[in-house]
């Protein structure tokens, strides 16, 4: 007979329940979408009550056809950074959780820079000043909440980045904790001492009563009340979304990368034991803290993957489904290459411009449909390059990228980023990285899975791409990429790539 883990992957856009048994197959998903709340420009929020009752209800939903009892623990994976302040007593939030993408505190990041402030915190969180991490959106409750800030000092209020939130909930107020994965995401945390920081908790003038405790990403994180699955599940993982891909990937050896393409794409290294100091303005962050070890890991994102895909097919027409861009694309040859450089909302890593704006580049006559497809699919690989490329200047060797989320089915895609990357492109059989790795972590607590090199050996291929393209070519089509790019920075950006 079976035995399962629960796995919580609590998106942006909506939660999700999965299972999976005791070879890492998956057996059951259920997946319910939530509402996105934009209150004003800039701004996104979430109601952290619902983020909660949706997850609630899919676990509920995947576990209705299974024997609750072989069920051996739940692992909770996590939209980072975003950031909700309750009241222990109640579980109330006393505001809207603020999301990772909300802007809303851009000046007072500003501000921190301009007040010196970039080199102290990217020495201690490894992450450059931005409205992204939690620190911000914290100081911001406690001053814009009628008496947050004194209720916070008195100890009646807990932060938790939504790894926190669901565990409360779950636990009924039983624990406070967070792992070292989330943590590192908030700007509050040393990534070298692995302690909440005295002094960052200063420049962002949040009280440390607030905060949860931080464990290990496989842990004991406490029990889920018995009347929520008519249960006693231990929870036993938490671990924020990008870092669970990369455990789901099972790249737990230094020099292995992964890269999810969805909407946008996130490419993260493992660098090991040691804490490399990106010289490209990539992120260091936690990969997962196991057994009281620190892996650490390198981190660049690009806004706009597979969201250039969806422009080319809701905004400009020219297809009807994203699939159809994998034929579009064989098509096309590499003679007269058409560039799209997606800037649409500026450019992430290693660039980061936010002035930037998108263009078009090399159109002729016989620029068709076909070929403005391409360049987006194209754009995708060119900007993992950048960020390959980034990583490599840090001192990473690189020999294979593994690849997941909704974009990877296409082989073209695939194929291409072997081909421009000059590495090999491994796509594996289980897509759901993700939910993956938080249930590998969870399995590893309970004794499900001996080790990670046990976890390693589940890892099974769909489809290796080899570089096929001469690198010539390859890379003339690169450096085609680069000058474009050069062509959209806004002025003033400095190259930094
Ligand atoms: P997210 O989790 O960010 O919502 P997914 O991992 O579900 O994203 O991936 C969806 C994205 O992948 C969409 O932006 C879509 O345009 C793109 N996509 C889906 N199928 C294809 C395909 N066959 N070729 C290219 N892009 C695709």
């Amino acid at each position: 007979m079976s035995q399962y883990i629960l796995s919580i992957d609590q998106g942006t856009t909506s939660s999700r329940a999965l299972l999976f048994d005791e070879r890492g197959q998956h057996v059951a998903t259920a997946q319910q979408e939530f509402k996105q709340y934009f209150p004003e420009d800039g701004w996104v929020e979430h109601d952290a009550n619902e983020i909660w009752l949706t997850t609630l209800n899919v676990c509920r939903e995947v576990l209705q056809d299974y024997d609750t009892s072989l069920v051996k623990a739940i692992g909770i994976t996590n939209q980072r950074e975003t950031t909700v302040i309750w009241d222990r007593k109640t579980g109330e939030p006393i505001h809207p959780a603020i999301v990772w993408q909300d802007r809303r505190t851009a000046a007072f990041c500003e501000e921190l820079k301009v007040q010196g402030f970039e080199e102290t915190i990217n020495k201690k969180t490894g992450l450059l000043i931005d409205p992204y991490f939690s620190a911000s959106k914290i100081r911001w409750i406690l001053n814009e909440v009628e008496g947050a800030r004194e209720r916070a000092e008195a100890g009646e209020l807990a932060f938790g980045t939504v790894d926190s939130y669901l565990l409360w909930r779950l636990t009924e107020g039983k624990s406070h904790f967070t792992d070292a994965t989330n943590a590192s995401r908030t700007s509050l945390f040393n990534i070298e001492t692995q302690q909440w920081d005295e002094e960052l908790l200063k420049i962002f003038d949040i009280p440390s009563a607030l905060l949860p405790e931080v464990k290990d990403s496989s842990d004991d994180f406490g029990e889920c009340a018995a009347h929520w699955f008519e249960a006693v599940l231990p929870i036993c993982s938490m671990i924020g979304d990008q870092q669970s891909a990369l455990v789901g990937q099972a790249c737990f050896a230094p020099g292995m990368v992964k890269s999810t393409y969805g909407t946008g794409c996130f490419m993260v290294l493992n660098t090991g034991a040691q804490l490399i100091r990106s010289q490209s303005r990539l992120l260091s962050t936690v990969a997962y803290r196991v057994n009281g070890q620190v892996t650490y890991a390198l981190e660049g994102s690009i806004f706009v993957a597979g969201a250039a895909i969806q422009w080319l097919r809701d905004g400009l027409q020219l297809i009807g489904h994203a699939r159809e861009s994998e034929q579009l694309a064989e098509q096309v040859g590499y003679e007269n290459p058409v560039y799209l450089v997606p800037a649409f909302t500026g450019l992430g890593a290693p660039y980061w411009d936010p002035n930037a704006r998108g263009a078009l580049f090399g159109l002729t006559r016989d620029t068709g449909i076909a070929e403005i497809v391409t360049a987006g699919l194209q754009a995708v690989c060119y900007q993992t390059r950048d960020l390959l490329s980034a990583m490599e200047r840090d001192g990473a060797e690189v020999s294979a990228l593994y690849v997941d989320g909704g974009m990877v089915v296409n082989d073209w895609v695939t194929q291409f980023l072997a081909d421009v990357l000059n590495v090999n492109v491994e796509r594996p059989a289980i897509v759901e990285t993700t939910a993956l790795g938080a249930a590998y972590l969870a399995g590893l607590r309970v004794g499900m899975f001996a080790s990670l090199e046990e976890i390693r050996k589940l890892w099974a291929l769909d489809n290796r791409f080899v570089p096929a393209l001469d690198r010539h070519t390859a890379d003339q089509l690169y450096s085609g990429w680069l000058e474009a790019v050069e062509r959209v920075k806004s002025q003033g950006s400095s190259a930094t790539g």
